[in-house]
Protein backbone atom coordinates (compact mmCIF):
# COMPACT_ATOMS: atom_id res chain seq x y z
CA UNK A 1 0.00 0.00 0.00
CA UNK A 2 1.22 3.16 -1.18
CA UNK A 3 0.27 5.53 2.19
CA UNK A 4 2.01 3.12 4.52
CA UNK A 5 5.33 2.68 2.67
CA UNK A 6 5.77 6.45 2.45
CA UNK A 7 4.52 7.22 6.24
CA UNK A 8 6.94 4.48 7.01
CA UNK A 9 9.53 6.43 5.12
CA UNK A 10 8.72 9.91 6.81
CA UNK A 11 8.64 8.06 10.64
CA UNK A 12 12.50 7.17 9.76
CA UNK A 13 13.09 10.74 9.37
CA UNK A 14 11.10 12.00 12.25
CA UNK A 15 12.66 9.35 14.51
CA UNK A 16 16.24 10.78 13.15
CA UNK A 17 14.76 14.15 14.07
CA UNK A 18 12.51 13.65 17.65
CA UNK A 19 15.13 11.05 19.24
CA UNK A 20 12.17 11.47 22.66
CA UNK A 21 9.03 9.63 22.03
CA UNK A 22 6.02 10.26 23.70
CA UNK A 23 5.26 6.62 24.61
CA UNK A 24 7.02 3.26 24.84
CA UNK A 25 4.90 1.29 22.62
CA UNK A 26 5.90 -2.04 20.87
CA UNK A 27 4.45 -5.07 19.85
CA UNK A 28 4.45 -7.89 16.73
CA UNK A 29 5.70 -6.28 13.52
CA UNK A 30 3.33 -4.08 11.87
CA UNK A 31 1.63 -5.67 8.44
CA UNK A 32 -0.98 -2.62 8.31
CA UNK A 33 -1.70 0.25 10.12
CA UNK A 34 -4.99 1.94 9.67
CA UNK A 35 -5.21 6.16 10.49
CA UNK A 36 -8.18 6.68 12.54
CA UNK A 37 -10.48 9.47 11.22
CA UNK A 38 -11.93 11.70 13.77
CA UNK A 39 -14.00 14.04 12.61
CA UNK A 40 -15.42 15.10 16.05
CA UNK A 41 -11.57 15.81 17.12
CA UNK A 42 -10.54 17.42 14.30
CA UNK A 43 -13.45 20.14 14.72
CA UNK A 44 -12.70 20.69 18.06
CA UNK A 45 -8.96 20.20 17.26
CA UNK A 46 -8.58 17.23 20.04
CA UNK A 47 -4.63 17.10 21.08
CA UNK A 48 -3.09 14.33 23.00
CA UNK A 49 -2.20 10.48 23.24
CA UNK A 50 -4.67 7.78 23.28
CA UNK A 51 -2.88 4.66 24.00
CA UNK A 52 -4.38 1.23 23.33
CA UNK A 53 -3.71 -2.50 24.13
CA UNK A 54 -4.79 -4.44 21.51
CA UNK A 55 -5.00 -8.55 21.80
CA UNK A 56 -3.56 -9.94 18.63
CA UNK A 57 -4.57 -13.67 17.00
CA UNK A 58 -2.47 -16.16 15.10
CA UNK A 59 -3.64 -14.68 11.95
CA UNK A 60 -2.54 -11.42 12.93
CA UNK A 61 -5.99 -9.99 13.66
CA UNK A 62 -6.91 -7.55 16.58
CA UNK A 63 -9.51 -9.47 18.52
CA UNK A 64 -9.88 -7.30 21.66
CA UNK A 65 -8.85 -3.33 22.13
CA UNK A 66 -8.56 -1.85 25.57
CA UNK A 67 -7.99 1.95 25.84
CA UNK A 68 -4.96 2.71 28.67
CA UNK A 69 -5.47 6.34 27.62
CA UNK A 70 -8.19 8.51 26.07
CA UNK A 71 -9.06 11.46 24.49
CA UNK A 72 -12.31 13.43 24.24
CA UNK A 73 -13.61 12.70 20.46
CA UNK A 74 -11.37 10.16 19.60
CA UNK A 75 -12.69 6.84 21.28
CA UNK A 76 -14.68 5.09 18.60
CA UNK A 77 -12.85 6.53 15.91
CA UNK A 78 -9.80 4.68 17.73
CA UNK A 79 -11.13 1.44 18.41
CA UNK A 80 -12.37 1.57 14.90
CA UNK A 81 -8.75 2.14 13.41
CA UNK A 82 -7.39 -0.49 15.78
CA UNK A 83 -9.35 -2.83 14.83
CA UNK A 84 -8.29 -2.80 10.98
CA UNK A 85 -4.86 -3.13 12.37
CA UNK A 86 -3.35 -6.52 10.90
CA UNK A 87 -0.06 -7.65 12.06
CA UNK A 88 2.54 -10.60 11.37
CA UNK A 89 1.28 -14.14 11.94
CA UNK A 90 2.36 -16.29 14.42
CA UNK A 91 3.77 -20.07 14.68
CA UNK A 92 2.59 -20.16 17.90
CA UNK A 93 -1.50 -20.10 18.93
CA UNK A 94 -0.81 -17.67 22.28
CA UNK A 95 -2.58 -14.84 22.24
CA UNK A 96 -0.33 -11.56 21.49
CA UNK A 97 -0.68 -7.93 22.55
CA UNK A 98 0.54 -4.63 21.33
CA UNK A 99 0.31 -0.97 22.47
CA UNK A 100 -1.05 0.99 19.80
CA UNK A 101 -0.09 5.28 20.38
CA UNK A 102 -2.39 7.81 18.70
CA UNK A 103 -0.53 10.63 19.42
CA UNK A 104 -3.18 13.56 18.24
CA UNK A 105 -0.71 16.89 17.04
CA UNK A 106 -3.61 19.02 16.92
CA UNK A 107 -1.96 20.65 13.89
CA UNK A 108 -3.92 20.87 10.44
CA UNK A 109 -2.82 20.70 7.54
CA UNK A 110 -4.52 22.08 4.45
CA UNK A 111 -3.76 20.77 1.08
CA UNK A 112 -4.79 19.36 -2.16
CA UNK A 113 -2.27 16.82 -2.82
CA UNK A 114 -2.97 13.04 -2.26
CA UNK A 115 0.26 12.17 -1.85
CA UNK A 116 1.07 14.72 1.50
CA UNK A 117 1.32 12.75 4.70
CA UNK A 118 -1.36 13.91 7.00
CA UNK A 119 -0.17 10.98 9.71
CA UNK A 120 3.88 9.94 10.25
CA UNK A 121 5.05 7.27 12.26
CA UNK A 122 7.24 7.34 15.22
CA UNK A 123 7.47 3.51 15.56
CA UNK A 124 5.61 0.96 13.42
CA UNK A 125 3.08 1.21 16.71
CA UNK A 126 3.13 5.10 17.09
CA UNK A 127 1.12 6.92 14.81
CA UNK A 128 1.51 10.67 14.63
CA UNK A 129 -2.19 12.47 13.70
CA UNK A 130 -2.83 15.94 11.82
CA UNK A 131 -6.14 16.94 11.11
CA UNK A 132 -7.13 18.06 7.04
CA UNK A 133 -8.19 20.76 7.22
CA UNK A 134 -11.74 21.08 5.17
CA UNK A 135 -12.87 24.69 6.39
CA UNK A 136 -12.72 27.73 4.71
CA UNK A 137 -13.36 31.04 6.65
CA UNK A 138 -16.20 32.57 3.77
CA UNK A 139 -17.59 30.12 1.59
CA UNK A 140 -19.59 31.32 -0.99
CA UNK A 141 -22.68 29.29 -2.29
CA UNK A 142 -21.56 29.68 -6.24
CA UNK A 143 -18.80 29.15 -8.44
CA UNK A 144 -19.68 30.86 -11.39
CA UNK A 145 -18.35 31.23 -15.02
CA UNK A 146 -16.51 33.53 -16.19
CA UNK A 147 -18.89 36.78 -17.82
CA UNK A 148 -18.28 38.94 -20.69
CA UNK A 149 -20.27 42.14 -20.97
CA UNK A 150 -22.67 40.41 -18.10
CA UNK A 151 -23.50 37.15 -20.64
CA UNK A 152 -21.74 33.67 -20.04
CA UNK A 153 -20.13 33.82 -23.50
CA UNK A 154 -20.98 30.81 -25.74
CA UNK A 155 -18.73 27.97 -26.34
CA UNK A 156 -19.13 24.92 -28.18
CA UNK A 157 -18.61 21.07 -27.72
CA UNK A 158 -14.95 20.53 -29.10
CA UNK A 159 -16.37 16.65 -30.10
CA UNK A 160 -19.59 17.41 -31.35
CA UNK A 161 -19.40 21.47 -32.01
CA UNK A 162 -22.97 21.99 -30.59
CA UNK A 163 -23.49 25.23 -28.53
CA UNK A 164 -22.97 23.99 -24.70
CA UNK A 165 -25.44 24.32 -22.26
CA UNK A 166 -25.29 26.24 -18.93
CA UNK A 167 -26.50 24.62 -15.81
CA UNK A 168 -25.50 24.26 -11.79
CA UNK A 169 -23.82 21.15 -10.47
CA UNK A 170 -22.58 19.66 -7.58
CA UNK A 171 -18.88 20.61 -6.76
CA UNK A 172 -17.35 17.04 -5.05
CA UNK A 173 -14.35 17.32 -2.89
CA UNK A 174 -12.16 15.34 -1.72
CA UNK A 175 -9.05 13.07 -2.54
CA UNK A 176 -9.28 11.93 -5.78
CA UNK A 177 -9.20 8.33 -6.19
CA UNK A 178 -6.03 6.95 -5.15
CA UNK A 179 -4.77 3.90 -7.20
CA UNK A 180 -4.57 1.09 -5.38
CA UNK A 181 -1.20 -1.31 -5.51
CA UNK A 182 -2.96 -4.06 -4.45
CA UNK A 183 -2.56 -7.03 -7.09
CA UNK A 184 -5.67 -8.76 -6.69
CA UNK A 185 -7.72 -9.25 -10.22
CA UNK A 186 -10.62 -7.87 -9.06
CA UNK A 187 -8.61 -4.76 -8.20
CA UNK A 188 -7.38 -4.96 -11.91
CA UNK A 189 -10.26 -5.59 -13.55
CA UNK A 190 -11.57 -2.30 -11.98
CA UNK A 191 -8.98 -0.33 -12.40
CA UNK A 192 -8.98 -1.22 -16.48
CA UNK A 193 -12.35 -0.21 -16.29
CA UNK A 194 -11.35 2.66 -14.61
CA UNK A 195 -8.80 3.53 -17.50
CA UNK A 196 -10.94 2.45 -20.26
CA UNK A 197 -13.84 5.23 -19.00
CA UNK A 198 -11.26 7.87 -18.67
CA UNK A 199 -10.29 7.57 -22.36
CA UNK A 200 -13.26 7.89 -23.48
CA UNK A 201 -14.07 10.63 -21.12
CA UNK A 202 -11.36 12.38 -23.05
CA UNK A 203 -12.05 11.06 -26.65
CA UNK A 204 -15.90 10.11 -26.91
CA UNK A 205 -17.47 12.74 -24.25
CA UNK A 206 -15.30 15.41 -22.45
CA UNK A 207 -17.76 17.60 -21.95
CA UNK A 208 -20.49 15.50 -19.43
CA UNK A 209 -20.42 17.80 -16.40
CA UNK A 210 -22.44 15.87 -14.50
CA UNK A 211 -20.33 17.39 -11.19
CA UNK A 212 -17.20 18.97 -11.22
CA UNK A 213 -14.29 18.22 -8.83
CA UNK A 214 -12.96 20.76 -6.53
CA UNK A 215 -9.91 19.11 -4.97
CA UNK A 216 -9.79 18.77 -0.83
CA UNK A 217 -10.39 22.51 0.57
CA UNK A 218 -14.10 22.95 0.52
CA UNK A 219 -15.15 26.32 -1.06
CA UNK A 220 -18.42 26.84 -3.08
CA UNK A 221 -20.86 24.03 -2.72
CA UNK A 222 -21.95 24.14 -6.81
CA UNK A 223 -20.54 25.42 -9.72
CA UNK A 224 -22.13 27.14 -12.90
CA UNK A 225 -21.09 24.60 -15.88
CA UNK A 226 -21.02 24.59 -19.97
CA UNK A 227 -22.03 20.58 -20.82
CA UNK A 228 -22.60 18.94 -23.90
CA UNK A 229 -25.93 17.11 -24.71
CA UNK A 230 -24.47 14.87 -27.28
CA UNK A 231 -21.61 14.12 -24.93
CA UNK A 232 -24.04 12.96 -21.78
CA UNK A 233 -25.90 11.12 -24.14
CA UNK A 234 -22.44 9.41 -25.47
CA UNK A 235 -21.34 8.56 -21.50
CA UNK A 236 -24.90 6.88 -21.34
CA UNK A 237 -24.33 5.13 -24.28
CA UNK A 238 -21.21 4.20 -23.29
CA UNK A 239 -21.80 3.35 -20.05
CA UNK A 240 -24.73 0.96 -20.59
CA UNK A 241 -22.20 -1.44 -22.05
CA UNK A 242 -19.40 -0.70 -19.27
CA UNK A 243 -21.07 -1.38 -16.34
CA UNK A 244 -18.24 -2.06 -13.86
CA UNK A 245 -17.51 1.78 -13.36
CA UNK A 246 -20.29 4.43 -12.42
CA UNK A 247 -18.99 7.89 -12.58
CA UNK A 248 -21.71 9.52 -10.99
CA UNK A 249 -22.48 7.66 -7.75
ZN1 LIG B 1 -20.09 16.91 -26.92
Amino acid sequence: MRWTRMAGFVGLVLLAIHPARAQQTEGPAVIHAEVPACELARRARVSGLVLIRVTIDQQGKVTSTTFEHEQPFTKECSETAAEKWLFAPSDRAETREAHLSFIFTGETKGTDEASQALSTFDDPWTLRIAYRELEILQPRQLRQLPRENGEIPEKRCPVHDEVMAVEVVPVRYGLPMLYSEDDSPEEKRLQAAWDAYWKAHETLFPEVNRFIGGGCIVQEPKAEVYYCQSCREAERAWLEIHPDVDPNQ
